[in-house]
């Protein structure tokens, strides 16, 4: 079975640089491939993976090519894969009608920097890197005992981790499932209402986001160019890590919790129209609160995103599936009798059927129509 551990670095100054040296050479050589792949497409030619490859042969041999004989061969190469990669991912993204991004290059800029290779080794408690060589890492004992596959090697906020993906030897591990099938609906007022009515509050990021707000505040008043712009921004960086991270821990919480049930039915949300709805529900007027509302915006469309992929990752480890159903007059029909109707949504919260009565927390009703929708309008993943 395939695994991943992540762990931190500590690259000597010497390493660190070669480390930097490799993250410029990848980005180099995607950058330009990148460009040629997308010029190709535009005289409908389409270069394959193993096309794109073949090119960097030339581009090592050329007189100017000699940086690119320095670094890591393999993380070249896998770089290059990448744009293959990036180029399928946006294919499936505009089938899905999920917000497409096309593949974009990549800037010196951002704040998370990676590489990959494919011949790492771990020698005496270090992670011997090729062309860089052994590096100080902290593991855990035992934790890697099969063959390594591939190693990432990043740098977010001063710091340098990798992860390491390998074939622990074992079987396929299928975990097991309590073979409920449930409905959930996922909103901007409560993250998750479930048809056996559990209801899951957002995190309250609060403190968070106004570190990074404060954080770029800051950051805005440094001088562009000075050492002082450079750790305001080095200090931004570590705030958002810090954000996201106390995010993922809860979008995994979340999910495993969920991944033990058989089937889960999700709304087949187009993440556009969530960012809408969030959008007027979050937004205020003034401009530190608009910041803010922004700041909140992205991380609910990313948060419905990953933990979408989270929950189907989990649910087919343990055997079980998750559903898209398609979204119709979820929230407006009656989970009882059926009619439908925008009368039935006087209020936000409560569903009152103006045919049956029946009356209801409005998120249930609209968990429980997406549970009845498996079977009739069901889109299978
Ligand atoms: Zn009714």
């Amino acid at each position: 079975m395939l695994k991943v551990v992540k762990f931190r670095l500590y690259p000597n100054k010497e390493q660190q640089q070669l480390i930097h040296k490799t993250f410029g050479s990848c980005r180099f050589v995607y950058n330009q491939l990148l460009d040629a792949k997308i010029k190709a497409y535009d005289c409908k030619d389409n270069l394959s993976a193993y096309e794109l490859k073949k090119r960097l042969v030339p581009m090592k041999n050329s007189k100017d090519g000699e940086f690119l004989r320095e670094v890591d061969s393999t993380a070249l190469q896998n770089s290059v894969l990448k744009i293959d990669i990036a180029y399928k991912n946006f294919f499936r993204r505009v089938k899905n009608q999920q917000k497409a991004g096309f593949p974009k290059f990549k800037s010196k800029h951002n704040s998370y920097q990676s590489y990959q290779t494919s011949t790492a080794s771990i020698k005496d408690n270090k992670l011997y890197l090729p062309k860089i060589g052994k590096v100080k890492a902290v593991f855990h004992r035992g934790e890697i005992t099969g063959k390594i596959k591939t190693v990432t090697i990043s740098y977010e906020a001063g710091q340098y981790h990798a992860s390491i993906n390998y074939e622990d030897g074992l079987q396929e591990v299928i975990g097991s499932n309590n073979g409920k099938s449930i409905g959930i609906d996922v909103g901007v007022k409560v993250f998750v209402y479930t048809s056996d009515n559990q209801k899951i509050k957002h995190i309250n990021l609060k403190k968070e986001i106004a570190s990074v707000i404060k954080a770029q505040k800051s950051l805005s008043r440094k001088k562009k160019g000075s050492s002082n712009r450079a750790k305001a921004k080095a200090k931004l960086a570590k705030k958002h890590l810090k954000l996201r991270n106390k995010r993922n821990d809860f979008l995994h919480k979340v999910s495993k919790k969920l991944s033990e049930n058989q089937i889960v039915a999700v709304e087949n949300l187009r993440i556009k129209n969530m960012s809408k709805k969030a959008k007027g529900s979050i937004e205020n007027p003034n401009t530190r609160a608009s910041a803010k509302s922004g700041l909140n915006r992205s991380i609910l469309q990313r948060s419905w995103g990953k933990f979408f992929e989270l929950l189907e990752y989990k649910l087919k480890r343990n055997g079980g599936q998750l559903i898209r159903v398609e979204p119709k007059y979820t929230s407006l029909k009656c989970s009882r009798c059926g009619h439908v109707s925008k009368e039935n949504r006087l209020t936000q919260a409560k569903f009152i059927c103006t045919k049956c009565r029946y009356t209801v927390n409005a998120d249930y009703n609209a968990s429980v129509n997406i549970l009845n929708a498996v079977g009739t309008t069901v889109k299978a993943s």
